[in-house]
């Protein structure tokens, strides 16, 4: 297999942004909480919370293309 240079890349997005519950500090990414609120209190306090903080991803500045050729994610 000939190794691929990378040359026609896409920048890909990352939007999972992530919450911690104040109360059980539950981590979960914005779309799997959706519009509903923190399954882990609603199941041990059965209490409906809505009370997250946003965590930032400290991953530095890099940012992710995916090559259209080879399909691989490179980081820069
Ligand atoms: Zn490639
Ligand atoms: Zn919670």
């Amino acid at each position: 297999m000939k190794s691929c240079k990378h040359d026609v890349l896409t920048l890909v997005k990352t939007k999972d942004n992530k919450l911690r519950c104040r109360h059980c500090h539950l981590i979960i990414t914005e779309d799997e909480l959706g519009r509903s609120c923190c399954p882990e209190c609603l199941e041990t306090h059965k209490i409906s919370r809505r009370d997250f903080e946003k965590i930032t991803e400290e991953q530095g500045n890099n940012t992710r293309y995916c090559c259209d050729s080879c399909g691989m994610v490179v980081e820069y």
